[in-house]
């Protein structure tokens, strides 16, 4: 789900972290949040459910990394489907 290339290694707190940035296939847009080692670990591994890694992080940031598609266009294909 998420490569070397889509992350930057940083500490904060003397704690190291992860940002992760990904582009929106619909729009372009780019989203970044931080995960930290363990969970860039567990998003490396295939097959693997990612509620279980990324618990604490939004739906939105999830499905993100999931289909590559960011909260507003997600919320714009919703509606489209429903019309
Ligand atoms: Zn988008």
């Amino acid at each position: 789900m998420v490569n070397k290339a889509n992350t930057y290694y940083y500490e904060w707190d003397g704690k190291p972290m992860y940002m992760l940035t990904l582009y929106c296939r619909e729009c372009g847009r780019e989203v970044s949040f931080p995960i930290t080692p363990e969970e860039r670990e567990g998003l490396t591994k295939p097959n693997r459910v990612i509620q279980n890694i990324l618990p604490h992080h939004t739906a939105a940031q999830r499905e993100m990394i999931i289909s590559r598609t960011c909260g507003d266009c997600w919320d714009k294909m919703f509606k489209e489907a429903n019309k």
